[in-house]
C-alpha cells in the first residue's frame, strides 16, 4: 500500500476512496484496547457510538489485548466497569492462544512466570503452573516479578526447557507514562542466555485471530484491525489482506507512523472518523 489516507472527524473527505469503501464491506473488527478504546481506565471519545454502529450493522467485533497480567474474566469485568458494551466472549487475551497451543502439544506441566491472579487462572484451565519437571516455560506479563523468579526462569531455560512467551510488548501504557511490560523480561533473558522465545501468541501473531475467523467462516479479507501500536496492532495485518487502521489516540503520532516501516492502510485521528463509513 502507498501513502495512507487521512480523514478527520470534522471534515470527512467528499468522496470515499477505495480503502474506505473496502472498510464499509468488512464484517469482522479486531480492536485494540489501550489507546484505541480506552486510556487511563476511561473510555475514549466515540467508543460507544463506534461499538453501537458495529452491532447495529451486524458486524462482529472482538477486543484483542496482549496484556497477560490479568485473566480474561478480569479484563471483561474492567471493560464492563468502564461502561463498554462488550460480551465476555468478545474479549480475547494473548494467554488464551498460548494455553490452547500448549494443550494441543500435550504440555500441561509448566514453569509459569505470572502473577498470582494469572497463575490461578492457568491452574483453573487444567495446567500445573509450577511443575518440578516442566514440559514448557511460559512467560507472561508478570506484575509481581522479582529476582528469584528470574533465577528460576533462567535455571529452567539453561536445562533446555522449551521457552514460550504470551506476547512481545516492551512497555505498557499507564496514566503516568509507560511501565516495563513482558518485552523487558524477554530482553533480560536474551542478554543473559542469548535465548528468545520459540513462539509468542498475542498480536502480531496471526494465530491470535485465525481461530476466531475460522469459527465464523470468515477470512483475513473480511477483517479489519484497529489499534494505536505499530509493531503489534498494525503488524498483525502484514502478510494478510486484513485492512489495518491506525488511530492517533494512543502512543503513535502521525510523524512516527510516516517514519515507520509498518504502515497502516488508513490513519484516523479517532474512531469517530470511521463512523460515516460503517453505516
Ligand atoms: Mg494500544
Amino acid at each position: 500500500m502507498g501513502n495512507s489516507d487521512i480523514v478527520t472527524s470534522t471534515v470527512p473527505p467528499a468522496i470515499p476512496d477505495d480503502r474506505l469503501r473496502d472498510l464499509a464491506r468488512r464484517r469482522m473488527f479486531f480492536l485494540d484496547r489501550d489507546g484505541t478504546l480506552t486510556l487511563a481506565e476511561r473510555k475514549l471519545p466515540f467508543v460507544d457510538e463506534f461499538l453501537a454502529t458495529l452491532r447495529a450493522t451486524d458486524r462482529k467485533l472482538f477486543v484483542l489485548t496482549n496484556n497477560s497480567s490479568k485473566s480474561p474474566r478480569r479484563h471483561f469485568e474492567n471493560f464492563r466497569r468502564m461502561g463498554l458494551d462488550l460480551r465476555e466472549e468478545e474479549v480475547l487475551v494473548s494467554i488464551q492462544p498460548a494455553l490452547a497451543f500448549l494443550r494441543a502439544e500435550g504440555a500441561t506441566r509448566l514453569h509459569l512466570v505470572a502473577n498470582a491472579e494469572v497463575t490461578e487462572y492457568v491452574r483453573s484451565e487444567g495446567f500445573d503452573p509450577a511443575a518440578d519437571d516442566p514440559q514448557a516455560v511460559l512467560l507472561t506479563y508478570d506484575t509481581e516479578i522479582h529476582y528469584g523468579k528470574l533465577l528460576a526462569l533462567v535455571a529452567h531455560l539453561r536445562r533446555g526447557v522449551p521457552y514460550y512467551a504470551t506476547h512481545v510488548d516492551v512497555v505498557c501504557p499507564t496514566p503516568d507514562g509507560p511501565v516495563p511490560d513482558i518485552g523487558t523480561t524477554i530482553r533480560t533473558i536474551e542478554m543473559t542466555l542469548g535465548l528468545l522465545p520459540i513462539r509468542t501468541f498475542g498480536k502480531p501473531a496471526h494465530e491470535f485471530v485465525r481461530p476466531t475467523l475460522d469459527a465464523h467462516g470468515l477470512g483475513f479479507g473480511d477483517a479489519v484491525v484497529i489499534g494505536d501500536r505499530l509493531y503489534t496492532d498494525l503488524e498483525l495485518a502484514s502478510g494478510t489482506d486484513m485492512l489495518s487502521i491506525l488511530v492517533l489516540t494512543g502512543e503513535t503520532t502521525r510523524a512516527a507512523h510516516d517514519q515507520s516501516a509498518v504502515k497502516a492502510d488508513i490513519v484516523v485521528p479517532d474512531l469517530g472518523a470511521l463512523l460515516p463509513w460503517l453505516e
